[in-house]
């Protein structure tokens, strides 16, 4: 791929972040990520968003999702934030704790790029453009193998809002299944996106 970054939002080229970041996880975690890159530019490129921040939100977006737990509640306790995420686990602590990381350890301050991180997961009630476009290409990245991928893939390259519905929905139906604890932001996202009662705000 023939990406070169303009130097607005990272230091590095698009090969040295690579490196950064595989170095963070398993050869198998990285192929995902470089399955939602390919598919956030994708996904960008059909809805006039911005190539760039979606290649590198894409790339950090799981940057702390192999680190230990011990040291994402130390993370909590220094940085005082909320007591309440540590029973969730890190799958709702990567995208919040891996935001600040980011700016930490590989010097990315913008924004924009950091939400798309911090509300990979589960969305939020106020998304940009670059947001969903993460959310989704986690979802739909040519790795994903579920019953309803195919489905998701469809939805998101026809209607973007739609996709971060159909996931949304199927997502916290999959963990209601699962009996495991639902995040807040989640529920507020299902009630944001899904929602009959609210679909006008999002169309
Ligand atoms: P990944 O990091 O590429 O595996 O994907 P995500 O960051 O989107 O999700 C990580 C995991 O968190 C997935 O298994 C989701 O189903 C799960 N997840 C999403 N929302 C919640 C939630 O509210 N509670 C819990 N317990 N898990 C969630
Ligand atoms: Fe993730
Ligand atoms: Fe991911």
């Amino acid at each position: 791929m023939k990406l070169i970054y303009s130097k607005k939002y990272t230091q590095y080229t698009r090969l040295e972040l690579m490196e950064k970041v595989s170095a963070q996880m398993s050869k198998k975690r990285f192929t995902h990520v470089l399955g939602v890159e390919e598919t956030a530019i994708k996904l960008a490129q059909m809805n006039n968003g911005d190539v760039e921040k979606a290649s590198i939100a894409a790339l950090v977006h799981d940057y702390a999702k192999e680190r230990a737990d011990e040291e994402m509640i130390a993370f909590i306790h220094s940085h005082h934030l909320d007591e309440e995420l540590i029973i969730f686990g890190n799958n709702i602590w990567h995208g919040i704790i891996g935001a600040e990381l980011i700016k930490l350890e590989l010097g990315i301050h913008d924004e924009e790029i950091l939400n798309a991180v911090r509300k990979h997961t589960t969305g939020d009630m106020v998304m940009s453009l670059l947001d969903k476009i993460i959310y989704v290409a986690d979802y739909i990245e040519p790795n994903r193998r579920f019953p309803l991928v195919e489905q998701a893939r469809k939805i998101a390259f026809e209607n973007l809002n739609e996709a971060v519905k159909f996931e949304t929905k199927h997502t916290l139906e999959y963990l209601i299944k699962q009996e495991a604890l639902i995040y807040p932001k989640t529920i507020t996202t299902y009630n944001t996106w899904v929602a009959t009662v609210n679909r006008h705000l999002n169309k």
